[in-house]
């Protein structure tokens, strides 16, 4: 068979494999928005380098747009197979999927109404629209955990626990040909050991093969792990002894969940008193946070002790949850000591921008960035330390607190990876296997590099960092 690398090559967004069996079936594993495209212009020309009708089945890892973004481009394009992941993946990926379709259509109309008329032909259309999206949920095929599904003869595949974000998988695909079984495993992306809500992820019992995301191949992870101890200086400080304004850019899916979790443990010890407000300013956060509740049996057992003890995980009081640009509106004005918690992560667009916008200026405000910010975006320039920065086009003088943590991180850092690495080749020798290759994917090439010497040094096995378009026979 053959494996092919279409995205998240040298680079962290637009995960997308191809397996490719001598039958001439074909698997695709995630179809990932590239947020990179820009610095691949043979990608940026066609987000699919092969015909989408041919593709027979997708198996997803995770909801995350850039592993699922492209899902409803691909259905629109002509694929009509089944989209399997587990049920909590279908669930999010729903809400994820819908609220990327909104977006677009919102930016398509915002560049259409400065565009002039004779000008408006240039600007890109939505890649998909809502309709596309319903289409896609409906190829959605839920397989649960540890249950491993026979596709046809020559193939098999279960999902086994990644450890990322609720519902997220690691791949174990299983091929016959010739007699000759073949296993490949598709870490997905992993989790951090001990997460808020999600339990500890796991590794695949034996591999030939294995695919596996590096994002932090060549990091380690400043903050430890226990997410209490880090958040609650940030509130002592800020809110309670300063009586300011706690900014939290979060994700609305994962991250979110995580730090209301966290606020919710520390108000329940008592730490953090009722007069203080935490508002979530995010629709999408409004929609996806019930979904951890209604696969409560998939948390760890710190969350499912506290759902037992307390009735349930992110409702306090004092917890203010915004859906509509009204309620959004009066936040803005809004001047009592309060935490925000709004999306997206790395501060760009969306309502945390005005948040931002509204605090920097504010020595009693601390913005605390909680998660991976990619260059150029507003949270990797706030945290250059620069005396003004632009948002909006309106220069801010930054008197506020910019500080990070990383303790909400939800990939694991360079110790980590290595480690899974090195316990995926123990346990395949154990079984009688040996791992052959490993595949790194999902970072950015320092960081791959990083990955690939500290494998290759122990002679652990071959490690390949494949390039765009590239293949491999299996
Ligand atoms: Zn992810």
């Amino acid at each position: 068979m053959k494996l092919s690398f279409l995205g998240a090559a040298k680079q962290v967004t637009g995960s997308m494999f191809m397996l490719t069996l001598h039958s001439g079936y074909k698997i695709l594993v995630d179809c990932g928005m590239d947020y990179e495209l820009k610095k691949n212009p043979v990608a940026q020309a066609n987000i699919f380098p092969f015909e989408p009708v041919t593709i027979d089945l997708v198996i997803l890892t995770h909801a995350h747009i850039d592993h699922s973004g492209n899902l409803p481009a691909l259905v629109q394009q002509g694929f009509k197979g089944n989209i399997m992941c587990t049920p909590a993946t279908a669930e999010l990926s729903a809400y994820l999927l819908y609220d990327s379709a909104n977006i677009q259509l919102n930016q398509y109309r915002k560049s259409l109404g400065r565009t002039k008329k004779n000008r408006r032909e240039q600007i890109a259309k939505p890649l998909f629209t809502e309709k596309n999206v319903k289409q896609t949920v409906d190829q959605f095929f839920t397989i649960p955990f540890h249950k491993k599904f026979q596709v046809n003869p020559q193939l098999s595949i279960q999902f086994i626990e990644a450890g990322h974000l609720l519902g997220a998988a690691s791949i174990e695909v299983t091929v016959t040909e010739a007699g000759k079984e073949t296993r490949i495993g598709f870490s997905g992306d992993l989790g951090r050991a001990n997460s808020k809500l999600v339990r500890n992820g796991e590794i695949f019992d034996q591999v030939d093969y294995l695919v596996t995301e590096s994002t932090y191949g060549g990091r380690k992870h400043f903050s430890g792990s226990d997410a209490e101890e880090e958040l609650m200086p940030f509130i002592q400080k800020t809110c309670i002894d300063f009586r300011g304004r706690l900014v939290i850019p979060a994700f609305s899916v994962g991250r979110t969940q995580a730090v209301v979790f966290t606020i919710n443990q520390l108000k329940k010890k008592g730490l953090i008193p009722d007069w203080l407000k935490v508002f979530v300013d995010s629709p999408l956060a409004i929609k996806s946070t019930p979904v951890y509740e209604r696969h409560a049996h998939l948390l760890n057992q710190e969350a499912q002790q506290f759902m037992q003890d307390h009735g349930n995980l992110f409702h306090f009081t004092n917890i203010h949850y915004l859906e509509g640009m009204d309620e959004h509106e009066e936040l803005m004005h809004y001047f009592d000591p309060c935490i925000i918690i709004s999306a997206a992560g790395m501060v760009e667009g969306g309502r945390i921008q005005e948040h931002v916008s509204n605090n920097i200026e504010n020595p009693y405000s601390t913005i605390l960035i909680a998660g991976f910010c990619a260059e150029g975006t507003l949270g990797h320039r706030l945290l250059q330390g620069q005396p003004s920065i632009q948002i909006k086009n309106r220069e801010k003088r930054v008197f506020a607190q910019i500080a990070r943590t990383d303790v909400f991180s939800s990939h694991p850092d360079h110790d980590e990876v290595f480690n899974y690495i090195e316990s995926t080749a123990y346990a395949s020798k154990k079984a009688g296997k040996k791992l052959q290759k490993v595949f790194l994917v999902h970072g950015e090439e320092p960081q791959l590099q990083a990955m690939q010497e500290s494998v290759q040094s122990k002679a652990i096995c071959e490690a390949i960092i494949p390039s765009y378009l590239e293949e491999f026979e299996l």
